[in-house]
């Protein structure tokens, strides 16, 4: 996937506000935040979303970044949001698995359906 965006963030081919990097992740901040706190964070190599035959440890190593990226950014007393958009219902933009942390302010309470 040479020209997938993610992938090329993760190759450092197109710049990022990068928060986080190991071997198997990189963690930045979207371009577009829409709460103060607004990471992403994506598994190096290229899955299209949670449904594309993820291994279970790059699975696990998503969910601990979770955890380290709370703490960076103050967030692991007062809470958060993951949210990982998943195909069309959800609206997925960027096909390249990732993970959305937000925070930094109260969130409405539920979501539904659109109109
Ligand atoms: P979604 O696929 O709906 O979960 O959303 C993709 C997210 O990626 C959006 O919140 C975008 O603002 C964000 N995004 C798209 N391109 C970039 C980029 N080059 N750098 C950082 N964030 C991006
Ligand atoms: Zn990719």
């Amino acid at each position: 996937m040479s020209d997938c965006i993610f992938c090329r963030i993760a190759r450092h081919e197109i710049p990022a506000a990068v928060v986080y990097e190991d071997e198997f992740v990189i963690a930045f901040e979207d371009i577009n935040p829409q709460l103060p706190v607004h990471t992403l964070i994506i598994p190096k190599e290229h899955y299209e979303h949670i449904g594309d035959n993820v291994p279970e440890e790059t699975l696990g190593r998503i969910f601990a970044t979770v955890k380290k990226i709370a703490e960076l950014k103050g967030l692991e007393n007062r809470g958060y949001r993951i949210v990982a958009n998943t195909g069309e219902d959800a609206r997925q933009t960027v096909h390249h698995l990732h993970v959305h942390v937000l925070g930094g302010a109260l969130m409405p309470i539920r979501m539904g359906p659109a109109d």
